[in-house]
């Protein structure tokens, strides 16, 4: 009993022993079979792709294994069918279907524009436009391509991306006729890496140069609206109108207001306006050390350094302007004063600021340090006979032809 039991286990030793040298003989096989596979990956044209995001801009760089001729790739190609030269990088908002596929190249002005399609999974093209875009051929094997996400319609997120190319030279039918996929590469060629695209953040500012001004240049139809003392309870309002009027203000705050109020500070910059330093706490000819504590706190609270100094009551002497220019501010009077402290009431302020500006006005009015029901209820009406009148409204800096430094946000 127990030999023919050891029989039949022998027996089926050399079942499992056949099975095993066949499963090894298949595992050879396809070892064969797998390096003509990888001669394939091997020519894949997109040799490496690379996503960084730089101020502003979202920063693509491809590597190619042989020249591809911008000229000839179709910027606003057919992804489904046809025979359309593409190369491509294709991000996919993770946990949505849509993919936005931002294309390289065509025949007019070639390297200041990218093609952007929205389409489905399967490939069908839901709307598409061109946008504005830096394109560099740094040598033949590397394109680098700088543009701004959101004009692409890609906020802040986390995104599948891959590099998509298409040769072009892919008959469907006929003696040449190829499957789509011998046509089609990919970086990565497996799976679509990941990439968080992060929030901009406004983190300072150029022109803070020791500059004393009252206006900006007189040349153009702009106007600067900026508020004073805040951040206060006023200044929510405040920046739901000029967000409802797609207007942006700038805020000469306090710095002791700031701390106070931090989210409204964070907010007023999220939103696309500027932050200003009024003093820490509102002293007529502030010292350095009370300038200083402003801009620390403004910064610590916001990321945002500001460059742009108001002093209180706008009272300035010689050392005033020379602490201002040590930190590097530029300060920063008025042309136009609503007088809305005073508090006039909302058709008072309305009438000043449309009578009294002219281009490049800066006009006083105040967010915080009082009742300021009446400056909030001016608002809309200012905006909306500003640009009757033709004027376009900017922040300070802007009007001064200054500019905000960018920076994505650290995680
Ligand atoms: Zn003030």
């Amino acid at each position: 009993m127990a030999g023919s039991t050891g029989t039949f286990r022998s027996r089926n030793r050399v079942r499992q022993q056949f099975a095993l040298l066949a499963f090894f003989l298949l595992i050879a096989g396809l070892a064969i079979i797998i390096p003509s596979n990888a001669t394939s990956a091997a020519q894949n044209p997109i040799q490496s792709g690379k996503l960084t995001q730089k101020g502003r801009s979202l920063i693509v760089q491809v590597s190619t294994s042989h020249e591809i001729n911008m000229n000839r790739l179709d910027r606003r190609p057919e992804f489904t069918g046809g025979n359309h030269r593409y190369l491509c990088l294709q991000m996919n908002p993770r946990g949505g279907t849509t993919i936005i596929r931002i294309c390289l190249g065509g025949r007019t002005r070639t390297y200041r524009v990218l093609g952007v399609s929205r389409t489905s999974e399967s490939g069908t093209v839901r709307s598409s436009k061109v946008i504005r875009a830096e394109v560099k051929k740094v040598n033949d094997l590397k394109l680098v391509a700088t543009f701004d996400p959101r004009d692409a319609g890609l906020p802040p997120g986390r995104y599948a991306w891959r590099i998509s190319h298409h040769s072009g030279q892919c008959p469907k039918s006929g003696p040449m006729a190829k499957p789509l996929a011998d046509c089609l590469s990919y970086f990565p060629a497996k799976r679509r890496a990941l990439y968080d695209l992060r929030p901009v953040i406004a983190v300072g500012c150029t022109g803070g140069n020791g500059q004393f001004v009252t206006h900006g240049p007189r040349g153009r139809k702009r106007v600067a609206l900026t508020f004073d003392d805040g951040p206060s309870s006023y200044t929510p309002e405040i920046l739901r109108i000029l967000r409802w009027k797609k207007a942006k203000a700038t805020f000469f705050m306090l710095g002791q207001q700031v701390a106070s109020y931090p989210s409204y500070a964070r907010r007023v910059l999220a939103l696309g306006n500027e932050i200003a330093n009024h003093s820490y706490d509102h002293d007529l000819l502030p010292s350095s050390s009370n300038i200083r504590h402003a801009t620390r706190t403004i910064r610590r609270v916001t990321g945002f350094k500001p460059c742009l100094f108001r002093p209180p009551y706008g009272a300035v002497n010689s050392s005033l302007l020379r602490s201002v220019g040590e930190a590097d501010m530029k300060t920063v009077n008025w042309d136009v004063d609503t007088n809305d402290w005073k508090l006039p009431g909302a058709a008072s302020i309305v009438s000043t600021v449309i009578h009294r500006v002219s281009p490049g006005s800066i006009v006083l009015m105040h967010d915080g340090g009082g009742p300021r029901g009446g400056t909030v209820d001016a608002l809309a009406s200012e905006i909306r006979g500003l640009r009757r009148r033709g004027y376009k409204l900017v922040t300070v800096s802007e009007l001064l032809g200054n500019r905000v430094i960018y920076r994505p946000a650290l995680r």
